[in-house]
């Protein structure tokens, strides 16, 4: 399977917090600077706080994002699970990314089993 090239979603979060990087559109970086409000670095890898729990969720590229979805779904598939559970046992097991609602809503309506 070929892994698109997409620009990593982590590296604006982590050249912020860690570099404290300035975007030149002050709106973008208003925009950005309050969404990392809910994110820290450890070590170098970008963490981002459950809003719920407070569990420190690991924020993983949007293709390892998707591997994960479709490794649940094997296990569910046919079952007519909804792409909301499908997200939220791949955020219990700790794991984040921003694109997971859409990327488990595109899996399903692409099963044949589903
Ligand atoms: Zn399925």
């Amino acid at each position: 399977m070929m892994i698109e090239v997409e620009e990593d979603w982590r590296t604006p979060f982590i050249a912020l917090i860690t570099d404290q990087m300035v975007l030149e559109d002050k709106i973008e970086h208003e925009k950005l600077a309050q969404r990392s409000a809910n994110y820290i670095v450890i070590g170098k890898e970008l963490y981002k706080k459950a809003a719920s729990t407070g569990i420190l969720m690991k924020c993983i590229p949007r293709n390892e994002g998707i591997n994960l979805l479709h490794e649940i779904h094997s296990e569910t598939c046919g079952n007519q699970v909804a792409s909301g559970t499908l997200v939220s046992k791949a955020f219990r097991s700790a794991f984040y990314w921003p694109t997971a609602v859409a990327d488990a809503k595109e899996l399903i309506q692409r099963c044949k089993g589903c």
